[in-house]
């Protein structure tokens, strides 16, 4: 059995959800699940609207009339059988139905929970699947939508960063999705969210759907994960970026969860995961191109040619350096630190420490929120706090990376002869990423001269 997920990317009109459904029926022979995502655009509109209904009802109708124009359009371009069409685009009118309530809640009281925003941006995954899986019915393929919360997909109930209670899970879709298959039902179920012990929606936070995917592929034990995108697969750069990047046919997990968390928006860097507790293979496939083999990510035992298989940046980044003479004597700092960014909801990609400042890499937007944590904190042994912006965070992958002798020499070498300043490095966290941190306009050049040096 295998589970193919499909992302917005490849759900943009009707002519590439065909394409989907065509890959899907090429694969009948197989026992398929499917996980899919929202429309192209249309979890963004979601958040996008819940911003502006807070105070005013006004866009709802709009916005609502849009929706429903735009989902009746992929359903008459997708599903080629009148009747299956009928009953289709009825039940997305009753979900689009819900969702007008519950915006016109929110613009009512004037107030949106965790919950609520949870609830309503998993409506893009609950209006996509009723339409793919009417698809697949018109052509023969019999199928069944199901929202994640109705088959049991149990979270820990953080909501917009959930994590899931991966036994519970598996007990569930043992029971609900298990026995489907088994009756040659292919069932398409929605990704992005799960629930809470209370049956409330909880999503994993925004391209959560490959997460989504590896829970289910590891709830009903499946014997390997395709990933359908509208790229290739993994890159040794950003082909944008550089000209001779080349494709990646096989990486370890560890390498792939680097690479997703530090640049490359290929997968949600959680896919790994549960994918790597039962050693699933993730296969990463271009729905453009199904006959190449994309990139296979599984247990890597041996190093790859170069060692390092990519360059990846980050960009948007800003550092926020703490400094004091006697912050090395102060005992729990770094933990406090830790502590006051965490519960600010700040995330912080890499740090650097000497005996008196402590320096913390974060995501651009949330340098205000990391200022206040910090000197709401009123800690003794800060005596200054300074930031800078516009920085990029340069990351290299390869599994042996660490034992490899040579190699953070080469990069820094490599780096430098392009005129690049590094203003943070940190290195020892991970086997397989060296990581560092340069000015944003650099960016393009030390990925350059990188590349070249690396992979040629
Ligand atoms: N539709 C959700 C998002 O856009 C989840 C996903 O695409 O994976 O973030
Ligand atoms: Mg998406």
């Amino acid at each position: 059995m295998k589970v193919m997920k499909f992302g917005g990317a490849v759900l943009r009109d009707a002519a590439t959800a065909l394409k989907v459904v065509e890959v899907i029926v090429s694969h009948q022979a197989e026992r398929v699940v499917v996980v899919v995502s929202a429309l192209n655009g249309v979890t963004d509109s979601l958040h996008q609207v819940l911003k502006e209904v807070e105070e005013n009802e006004k866009p709802i109708q709009s916005f609502i009339a849009q929706l429903k124009a735009r989902h009746e359009e992929m359903a008459s371009g997708t599903i080629s059988d009148e009747k299956v069409l009928t009953k289709t685009v009825d039940e997305l009118k009753n979900k689009m139905a819900k969702l007008e309530r519950v915006l016109y809640g929110i613009a009512y009281t004037e107030e949106i929970t965790d919950r609520t925003r949870d609830y309503v941006v998993s409506f893009g995954e609950r209006l996509s699947a009723p339409i793919l899986a009417a698809s697949l019915r018109a052509k023969g393929v019999s199928s069944i939508a199901f929202d994640a919360d109705e088959i049991g997909l149990i979270t820990d109930g953080a909501f917009g960063r959930a994590t899931p209670l991966l036994n519970e899970v598996e007990r569930n879709l043992q029971k609900t999705i298990k026995p489907q298959i088994e009756k040659g039902t292919t069932p398409v179920i929605t990704g992005y969210f799960g629930c809470d012990g209370d049956g409330r929606a909880v999503t994993f936070g925004r391209g959560g759907s490959d997460y989504s995917a590896a829970i289910i592929a590891y709830a009903l034990k499946a014997e390997v994960l395709e990933v359908w995108k509208d790229v290739p697969g993994f890159m040794s750069a950003d082909p944008k970026v550089i000209e001779g990047a080349r494709e990646i046919p096989l990486m370890s997990y560890q390498e792939a969860a680097e690479l997703a968390y530090f640049g490359a928006k290929v997968l949600h860097p959680r896919i790994v995961e549960p994918s790597m507790m039962r050693g699933i293979p993730i296969r990463v496939k271009n729905l453009f191109s199904p006959e190449e083999e994309g990139t296979l990510i599984q247990e890597v035992e041996e190093k790859s040619e170069w060692v390092v298989r990519s360059v990846a940046m980050r960009p948007g980044l800003s550092l926020v350096n703490l400094s004091g003479p006697a912050m090395a004597y102060t005992p729990g700092l770094a933990s406090r630190v830790f502590t006051a960014l965490s519960s600010a909801g700040v995330n912080v990609y890499t740090m650097a420490a000497s005996m008196a400042s402590f320096a913390v890499v974060v995501d651009a937007q949330d340098v205000k929120g990391a200022l206040d944590s910090l000197r709401e904190m009123k800690e003794g042994g800060i005596q200054d706090i300074s930031t800078t912006d516009s920085l990029s965070l340069i990351c290299i992958v390869g599994k042996g990376l660490r034992e490899t002798r040579g190699i953070a020499a080469k990069a820094f070498t490599a780096v430098a002869k392009a005129g690049v300043n590094v203003e943070l490095i940190s290195d020892g966290g991970s086997d397989v990423a060296l990581t560092f941190v340069i000015k944003s306009p650099d960016s393009a050049r030390a990925m350059k001269a990188l590349h070249k040096e690396f992979i040629g």
